[in-house]
Formats: structure tokens, C-alpha cells, sequence
């Protein structure tokens, strides 16, 4: 039973997908409106996880990752591992941290949209792989930093070499430690790792957050040697202001909290949340851990909104724009504004709804960006292989164009830095390392706003085969999802309860496990379903969902605080099965499943249930025949039952009385002649009298 839902979810989410093609290639350049269809966020997320695959550095990269043209590189790195900044293959230690910090933090806000698109497995590989990075980077002596290593591979140097990661000679000697600076990127990788402990629960995780911290704090100064010309740092205490609210929220520790708030006084906001600046970060985490949204809310408020592209900047104007579009959607996910409309349309456009009718993520669309600036995918392996005597490395993007050539490797989901200007000129050129290079910084963004956006619309569905991906993770509802294997089934069974009003209530027959059940509903009006939560979360959410003319669904949302959640349910009539689902939090325990039988319904459901029998000498007073479900009335569901007490299947959940009532032809068990007959009935084949003879 549980299978055929999932099935019938999955055909139903594919007619929704229907919906992005004509996102990413239809609209022209229609202005963006909020009333746009919702695009297929589910497999945005799943495509937008696998840039980190294809950047993937280190002696691990064979074993994990997901793309089959990617190998292990520079394993003579001091410390291997990380990941390729860009479409180049240093590691600079502040993209890097804060790449980590905001995908930890997508998240932690959305983790529904990763548990129910499948994604989740991939989003932890991707983000331990980061935090044993930092740890590994970190030389700890006792409680304090000792040294830390913040970049491997020297820039200019790097950006001499035009080929893929794997043939790469060594940069050994281009690694830079300190004992002593360095305190951006050290706050960045204490946000991480404090976010990494209270997602995935390692105090290991959070001591070395903090000896960063602290670290950070001691000698405040910015890293210059090494990223000097490419990643320079003016000031570190955004970073490390965002390092303590996420401590904060790792800890509960009021110094933190103070030092957060006390921060984002002091520093404000006055860009996106990025590499080079996490005020706005800092911000909205005074918001989630302090409840101050004033500071972000009304930067938040000041950008987001209108009807067209939000541009900000030219060099990698996407990025700029997925960012903001990720935190107006966790303000709007902790009840600080409704941005959602507001995202969505920013999305289309992003999708391919623009002037230059091109989808800014690569590999998700026909009309998708082709020639990202990727040494790895390009194909190439010098520059003199793609562009001849063309090539000027100071210029910008009127320079001469290049595009990837026969050799080339499928790069799925990374954002293009797109338009580079306001009224969305672009091109697709390989050259153009400001309007179209792809950076784990640009990606950070864009997964966080298809995770919201998943959060908040559940649109889409995920693929089960990608061009190039050896590994795929799926979910979602759609037609690859694995069923738990240990699926269990609740039995109920219980007096049932006559109210003055003449509603009885029962415990319902479900099926299911972890966060997902259904619930034999028939005849009922109304059901209350408890389950019981271990976190400390503040609320949980899911839906019920059941199949009419077409798959409905209805979220809820309850307080959790307590530890017991109960959720009811008006049961829209005619409804006999019920979906329930869980999406937050990831770990509940399910207690029940009530019914409530309105007065009439009621009368097949005696309260003289004192003595159970199900042979037909001793009649109990409660028998209707093929009322397997105990339902109150006989229909297909009490068929389905019916077959599986027959082949004794001893998880069907079936009660006593149901067992009772599946004998059928009253001869004291239950087969297929029992099965046959209430078919025939079912069919009308047998008449009610007939049935009962
Ligand atoms: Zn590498």
C-alpha cells in the first residue's frame, strides 16, 4: 500500500515537471511576476549539490564523488582535501569557510527539503568532507590553535595552468600557514564547524570551533598573504561576529549571544551575505538566535522586492542574487517577512525566464549556460588548445569567445555568474570569467534558495539519471524512491468510545514507518494523529495528502516544545486512505492514529466489545462481515486486507475483530474463497443478501 502511494505521488509530481521546461525556455523577457509557475525545486537542489562533486580536491575524490570524469588531485597537498575554489583549483580559505557556513546553514533551516528530495545523504558527505578539512587544517595544542593552514596553491600561479586537476603538477610548496592571522578565515571555518556540530551533534566539531574562534579574536588580523588579489578581507569582525552566533546556536553559551548581537550593532548591513562579507549573515543570525531581525529585516526588505532582477553587481551578479534569495527565505522561514513570491520570481529568471533566454545553471536545462570558465569541464588541457592567439588574460567580457570543445565533461548544476548588467546582457563564453566562471561561493546560494524553495512550495521532482553522474541521489516522490526496508506496521486495536453526541472514536489501521504512514480512514470524519519528538525543535511540520482526481495535500504545522506533537485533521468526505507525513523534525516516534466516526457511521461500532471470537458459532456482537479494516463500512481497502490476512501476512496490521470479520463465508478461517466472495460482492456480482447468506 505504501508502495502504490509512492507511485501514485510519483505520477503526480511528474506532470509538475512539466512546468520547468516551460520555465527555461518559453518565458522571453517577461518581467519577473510572483504569479510565475513554481519551478521544479526539487531537482534544482539535486542538480545544484553536484558542482561540489565536480570541485572536489584530495585523495578521496575517486571514492566520493558522484562524477565520472573527476579523479583524485594534488594528494601531496600539506593537508588534501577541500575543495576547488572556482574554475580553478586553489583553495582559498574564505569562499571556502563561508561556502561551508551557508550551505551548514541551509540546513539547518531546511532540512525537510533535503530529507523529502533525498538529498540528504549527499548534502552531509558534501559537508563532513568540508568540516575534515578544517579540523585537518587545524594544529590544536590543548584547547588553543597552534597553526592553521587558510590556503593551498598560490593564484597566479594556479591561474597559469588551463587543464584538469588531476594532471596538475604539485603546489606543494604553495601552502600557507600561520600562527598568528588569518583571523576572517579562521572565524569562517569556526561558523562552519559550530554549524556542522549542531547539525550533525560532534563535540570534536564544536572544540575546534571554538579554539578558532579564539583564535580569530586573539590576534584580529586579516589574511593577506596568499589571497592578496583575490580574496582580500578588509575587516574580520563580520566573520568573526557570525562565528559567534553560530556558537551561539551550537552552544546556547550567553556570551556568544552577546557578542553576536553587540557585533551586528556595531558592523550593520550594507551588502550580501558572501565571501568577502557576512554582516548580513551575522544578521540574520541575530534573528534566529537573539529573535532580532531589525538589522536584517530591513536590508532584507530594502532589496527584495519589486518586479525586477535584483542586480547588484556585475561580476557574478547570480550569486549575488541567489544569496539574497536564500536569506529572504530563512527570514521568511523564522516568521520574519514573507519573501517567497518575491524568490520565486528571481528563480525564473535565474531558470531562463531573461532577455538573454538562458538557465544560469549549467546542465539543467536545454537552454542552459554551455561555456562555464571550468578548466576541468572544458575539455582542454592549455589555453593555446581553445583559443589560439586569442587569449588575453586581463580582459573582460567583450573579450574574444571560447567555447568548450568535443573533449568536454558534463558540469550539472553550477550557477554561471550571469547577467553583467542590470538589463541582463550576457554570453555564453568561456573567456568571460565575470559574467560566466561558477565558484563554490556562487553554488552556496543557489542551494540554499532551492532548499527554501523546496521548503515552501514542495514543487518538483528529483531525476534518476544525470548525463555524467556515476552517483545519483534521489527522492522525493519520485519513481526511484527506495521504501524503507523495515517497514512496520502499527496495529491498533481499541474499545471504541461513545461520546454524549453520538461520535465514537478508534484507533485507525496504519501502515508505515519513520515519517511516513497511511492511515485507513474510512467512515471517519476526523483524525488526530500524535507522535512524539527527541530535539529540541520549536515546531514540526508535514502534511496529509491522499489521492482525489488528483494528489491533494494540505502542510501542517504544530508546537513542539513540549515533546508531543498532535495534529488533527478534517478527513474531506469520501477519503478512505490518508497520507501523513512528517518533514520536520528528522526523528519522530508515532504514537497514534484516532479516529473520530460521526454519529451515524457509529452504529456498526458497538462499545459491548468485551470478548473477541471469530468463529461463526459464538458470533460477536461486533461481526460484519468483510469489514476487515473495522471501519464501519466494506470496501476495496477491506479486499486488500483481506488477501494479506489470507497469506498470513502478520504485519497487516489487522486486528482481532478484523480477522473476524475477513472470514467471509463464516467457515472459521480466512482464505482466497473468502477473498473471491467479497469480491464478487464488491463487483455486485453478489447482492447485499447474497453476501450475508
Ligand atoms: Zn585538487
Amino acid at each position: 500500500m505504501v508502495k502504490r502511494f509512492t507511485q501514485r505521488i510519483g505520477a503526480i509530481c511528474t506532470g509538475a515537471v512539466l512546468t520547468f521546461g516551460s520555465i527555461c525556455t518559453n518565458f522571453g523577457a517577461a518581467p519577473i511576476t510572483a504569479s510565475a509557475a513554481d519551478a521544479n525545486y526539487a531537482r534544482l537542489l539535486q542538480y545544484s549539490l553536484y558542482f561540489y562533486d565536480a570541485n572536489m580536491c584530495g585523495s578521496d575524490v575517486k571514492s566520493k564523488t558522484g562524477m565520472n570524469w573527476r579523479g583524485n588531485c594534488h594528494t601531496d597537498d600539506a593537508v588534501p582535501g577541500g575543495y576547488h575554489d572556482a574554475g580553478d583549483h586553489a583553495m582559498f580559505g574564505l569562499p571556502q569557510g563561508y561556502t561551508a557556513t551557508a550551505l551548514e546553514l541551509s540546513y539547518l533551516e531546511f532540512k525537510d527539503a533535503y530529507e523529502a528530495t533525498g538529498q540528504a545523504d549527499h548534502i552531509k558527505m558534501i559537508l563532513d568532507r568540508f568540516a575534515t578539512f578544517f579540523k585537518n587544517s587545524t594544529k590544536l595544542s590543548g584547547d588553543n590553535v597552534s597553526n592553521f593552514l587558510y590556503q593551498k596553491g598560490n593564484g597566479k600561479v594556479d591561474h597559469g595552468y588551463w587543464g584538469p586537476p588531476e594532471s596538475q603538477s604539485s603546489r606543494s610548496n604553495e601552502m600557507y600557514w600561520t600562527s598568528s592571522g588569518a583571523s576572517d578565515i579562521a572565524a569562517n571555518y569556526a561558523s562552519a564547524l559550530a554549524l556542522h556540530a549542531k547539525n550533525f551533534g560532534s563535540s570534536e566539531d564544536l572544540n575546534y570551533a571554538k579554539a578558532l574562534y579564539n583564535f580569530s579574536t586573539r590576534y584580529n588580523q586579516c589574511a593577506k598573504d596568499g589571497p592578496s588579489g583575490f580574496y582580500d578581507s578588509e575587516k574580520c569582525k563580520d566573520e568573526q561576529t557570525m562565528a559567534a552566533g553560530c556558537l551561539a546556536l551550537a552552544t546556547g553559551d550567553s556570551n556568544y549571544k552577546n557578542a553576536l548581537s553587540s557585533g551586528v550593532k556595531e558592523i550593520g548591513v550594507w551588502w550580501a551575505y558572501g565571501w568577502n562579507d557576512a554582516n548580513l549573515g551575522a544578521a540574520v543570525m541575530n534573528g534566529i538566535v537573539n529573535k532580532d531581525w531589525s538589522a536584517a529585516n530591513s536590508y532584507i526588505g530594502g532589496k527584495c522586492n519589486g518586479s525586477g532582477y535584483l542586480f547588484m553587481d556585475k561580476w557574478g551578479s547570480a550569486r549575488l542574487n541567489c544569496s539574497m534569495q536564500f536569506m529572504a527565505l530563512v527570514a521568511t522561514r523564522e516568521g520574519a517577512g514573507n519573501y517567497t513570491d518575491w524568490a520565486i520570481g528571481q528563480m525564473n529568471y535565474i531558470l531562463g525566464s531573461n532577455p538573454a533566454n538562458t538557465c544560469f545553471v549549467t546542465g539543467f536545462a536545454s537552454n542552459s549556460a554551455k561555456n562555464a570558465h571550468h578548466r576541468g569541464a572544458s575539455g582542454y588541457t592549455s589555453y593555446s588548445q581553445f583559443n589560439g592567439n586569442n587569449w588575453d588574460p586581463n580582459g573582460d567580457h567583450s573579450q574574444p569567445f571560447a567555447q568548450y570543445g568535443g573533449n568536454s565533461k558534463p558540469l550539472i548544476g553550477a550557477l554561471v555568474g550571469g547577467p553583467c548588467d542590470a538589463g541582463g546582457s550576457y554570453h555564453d563564453n568561456m573567456n568571460d570569467y565575470v559574467c560566466n566562471e561558477v565558484a563554490i561561493d556562487y553554488n552556496a546560494g543557489l542551494v540554499g534558495a532551492a532548499a527554501g524553495l523546496y521548503h515552501f512550495k514542495k514543487s518538483g521532482t528529483t531525476d534518476t539519471s544525470i548525463n555524467g553522474v556515476t552517483k545519483i541521489y534521489s527522492g522525493g516522490g519520485s519513481s526511484s524512491e527506495t521504501e524503507p526496508s523495515d517497514t512496520t506496521t502499527t496495529p491498533h486495536s481499541s474499545d471504541p468510545y461513545v461520546d454524549p453526541s453520538g461520535e465514537t472514536t478508534r484507533e485507525a489501521v496504519v501502515t508505515g514507518s519513520g515519517r511516513k504512514f497511511d492511515i485507513n480512514v474510512a467512515g471517519a470524519s476526523k483524525v488526530t494523529v500524535t507522535f512524539k519528538t527527541n530535539s529540541n525543535d520549536w515546531e514540526a511540520t508535514g502534511c496529509f495528502g491522499y489521492m482525489g482526481s488528483k494528489w491533494e495535500q494540505d502542510d501542517w504545522k504544530a508546537n513542539a516544545q513540549s515533546g508531543t506533537v498532535k495534529v488533527e485533521y478534517d478527513i474531506p468526505s469520501g477519503v478512505n486512505s490518508l497520507q501523513f507525513q512528517i518533514f520536520w523534525p528528522e526523528s519522530a516516534t508515532f504514537e497514534s492514529a484516532i479516529l473520530t466516526i460521526p454519529g451515524g457511521g457509529g452504529s456498526s461500532i458497538s462499545t459491548e466489545t468485551t470478548t473477541t471470537s471469530s468463529s461463526k458459532d459464538n458470533p460477536h456482537n461486533n461481526y460484519k462481515r468483510g469489514d476487515v479494516d473495522v471501519s464501519g463500512s466494506v470496501d476495496i481497502l477491506d479486499a486488500v486486507l483481506l488477501a494479506r490476512v489470507a497469506a498470513e501476512d502478520t504485519k497487516c496490521g489487522v486486528t482481532d475483530e478484523g480477522k473476524g470479520n475477513a472470514d467471509v463465508n463464516s467457515d472459521g478461517s480466512v482464505k482466497t474463497d473468502d477473498l473471491t466472495k467479497l469480491l464478487k460482492y464488491l463487483a455486485n456480482i453478489l447482492t447485499e443478501a447474497q453476501f450475508n447468506a
